[in-house]
């Protein structure tokens, strides 16, 4: 088989999440928000409380506007249980706990924490039900995809604050995962009138919305197949039992865990994924863009291509549970997802028939969704290029076991959801910088050095 021509078919990956929403500003905002070292909540200045002066009130605030939360909230907690504290002065506190919990909640969820963030935001909304600690709430929950109660929280908030355009954004996003996709037309009429940007989400969901009644859904332990019942009626229960396959040889060569959370697989026709996936590359098989999309067709797929595309897929809903569904360098993920592909041995690498280009950094880190068909090709191969040379010299440096050797175990597992995600921090254990990776990459790219993996 020819690899450069499999290639060419190979799908795009997570980060066309960001973009898609990027395009229409609300994920924009939620990590401009992510990156904001702002407090998101601010106590009453001293001036406004008659105790101003008291040493625990100013140590608090001087904590707070430092930004250190979680001392703040230690302290506060502490001075509440203080009996040599004043009355009024632990009642200034208790007003303000649920803010800095709120803010310390924020601070976590910032930082990829969002199961910590989640316990803080619900003990601040016991005692004040503020809206930024519902708001905060409903993004973990979104992020963490418990569905049924993003939807609850997405509401609450939206009841107090129905004008902002980028949290209605996430919870349309929500209810197309429960299918409800007139709520969410709803949603996003009432919301285009401010921002007129949002008429491609709205003319997106109503294709899905069209498509919707020849859909019927599955949900197991792992996953929630939709398909066409006109299409794909007699191929939804082998591809499940490809998906459980997938899932498991993640598991068994990757290393990789199960995430906690539903993943979500639909199948369209080949006719109707232009119109319900506009945002897909035409040279795209398939997307993960926080679902996975896949065209298909009832006849006429090769078994062992679509293997290769679900193990791919995967592994892109995989690492985006793993890591938070934050934005991981192109190179990064879509190299490791080819490698993802191949059960135990993968084939050889073939470079490219003639002498290319090497791809710059910038252009092998940022979205390749834009890219025309032939650079997607290369960058797709060079990333993997890249992969291949780092496993083998992690193999020489480390000594590492030859099962992690092939199939990068260890660039993987210590992946979780707080750590930091650009290229060098990726290589940081290596020990490498992707500028001197890229270097030796490209030179041994451009002698055509096969690596054998
Ligand atoms: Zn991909």
């Amino acid at each position: 088989m020819n690899r450069y021509g499999v290639l060419l078919t190979l799908s795009i990956c997570a980060l066309l999440t960001y973009i898609y929403y990027q395009d229409k500003a609300p994920e924009v905002t939620v990590r401009s928000m992510q990156h904001s070292k702002k407090p998101v909540h601010s106590p009453p200045s001293p001036s406004n409380v008659t105790s101003a002066d008291d040493p625990d009130i100013r140590k608090i605030l001087a904590l707070f506007h430092s930004g250190n939360y979680q001392a703040a909230m230690i302290h506060a907690e502490t001075s509440i249980n203080n009996p040599n504290i004043q009355t009024s002065t632990k009642a200034w506190i208790k007003r303000q706990l649920p803010n800095i919990k709120t803010s310390w909640a924020w601070f976590l969820m910032q930082t990829g924490k969002c199961d910590d963030a989640i316990i803080f935001f619900e003990q601040s909304l016991k005692s004040s039900q503020s809206a930024e600690a519902i708001k905060g709430l409903a993004i973990c929950q979104f992020k963490l995809r418990k569905v049924d109660e993003a939807e609850e929280s997405f509401q609450r908030y939206l009841e107090l604050n129905p004008n902002d355009h980028q949290i209605g954004y996430l919870y349309t996003d929500v209810l197309e995962s429960q299918g409800k996709y007139r709520e969410a037309i709803e949603i996003i009429e009432q919301l285009e009138k401010q921002n007129p940007l949002l008429s491609r989400r709205k003319s997106n969901l109503e294709n899905k919305y069209e498509e919707s009644h020849s859909q019927s859904r599955l949900s197991d332990q792992l996953f929630t197949l939709t398909w066409n019942i006109d299409i794909h009626e007699d191929i939804a229960n082998l591809i499940l039992e490809e998906l459980h396959a997938a899932a498991m040889h993640l598991q068994n060569h990757f290393g990789m865990e199960l995430p906690t959370s539903n993943i979500e697989v639909i199948l369209y026709g080949r006719e109707v994924f232009d119109s319900v996936v506009p945002y897909s590359p035409k040279w795209a098989t398939a997307l993960y863009d926080g679902r996975i999309r896949i065209p298909i067709n009832n006849s006429n797929y090769n078994i062992k291509k679509l293997r290769k595309t679900l193990r791919h897929e995967l592994f892109h809903a995989f690492l985006a549970e793993q890591v938070d569904r934050r934005k991981i360098p192109t190179w990064f993920n879509e190299g490791l997802a080819q490698l993802a592909e191949c059960i135990n041995s993968c084939a050889p690498f073939n470079f490219p028939p003639t002498p290319s280009i090497f791809l710059s950094r910038q252009d092998l880190e940022e979205s390749w969704t834009k890219l025309d068909k032939t650079k997607a090709n290369l960058a797709y191969r060079q990333s993997y290029y890249i992969i291949l040379f780092l496993v083998s010299e992690l193999a020489k440096q480390k000594d590492i076991t030859s099962e992690e050797n092939t199939s990068g175990e260890g660039l993987i597992n210590r992946l979780g959801r707080s750590s930091r995600l650009d290229s060098d921090s990726l290589l940081e254990e290596v020990p490498i910088t992707f500028k001197k990776l890229h270097e030796l990459a490209q030179a041994s790219w451009d002698k055509r050095l096969t690596i054998h993996h």
